[in-house]
């Protein structure tokens, strides 16, 4: 495979270089939900594999992460907003599955954004130097926040 990592990230809290991408998702078991999550290292190629699974009891805040809410941010901007992510959201298949960038180290949240549409592609945290604003889709959670920074895509 190849060993050359065309990117490079250096967290500005900690200096850590690696990158932990996690997968939160529910299933329902009887009545109740279970909560699972995996986790594994960002590799060179924005692709990612996870090393670690395990079932979570209870979803804490830090990791139910809430940002503006998209209703509120449709009106706001309703002019220049592509309608594509609104569509992604409410056709995807696992609306309730959560994706988190981290820091390896201090477990500092990057965000970060897709290479393709629909959560396809390659994963590109936003600390990456390799990241160029306007070129990816960004993951649901950050869609106000890149907005506000004129990172969406231009298409
Ligand atoms: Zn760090």
């Amino acid at each position: 495979m190849n060993e050359h990592q065309p990117w490079k990230f250096t967290c500005e809290i900690c200096g850590d270089h690696s990158l932990t991408v996690t997968h939160v998702w529910s299933i329902l078991a009887g009545t109740d939900s279970e909560n699972w999550q995996e986790w594994g290292p960002l590799e060179a190629s924005h692709h990612w594999h996870y090393d670690f699974k395990e079932k979570i009891e209870k979803i804490d805040d830090d990791i139910q992460v809430e940002r503006g809410d998209f209703g509120e941010f449709a009106e706001d901007d309703s002019n220049s907003e592509p309608e594509e992510y609104e569509i992604v959201k409410q056709e995807s298949d696992s609306e309730s599955d959560e994706f988190y960038v981290n820091c390896a180290a201090c477990d500092r949240e990057i965000e970060f954004g897709w290479s393709e549409i629909d959560r396809g592609g390659g994963i590109f945290p936003v600390e990456c130097s390799d990241f160029i604003p306007g070129k990816y889709w960004p993951e649901p959670r950050y869609l106000d926040s890149w907005q506000k920074k004129g990172w969406l895509q231009q298409l």
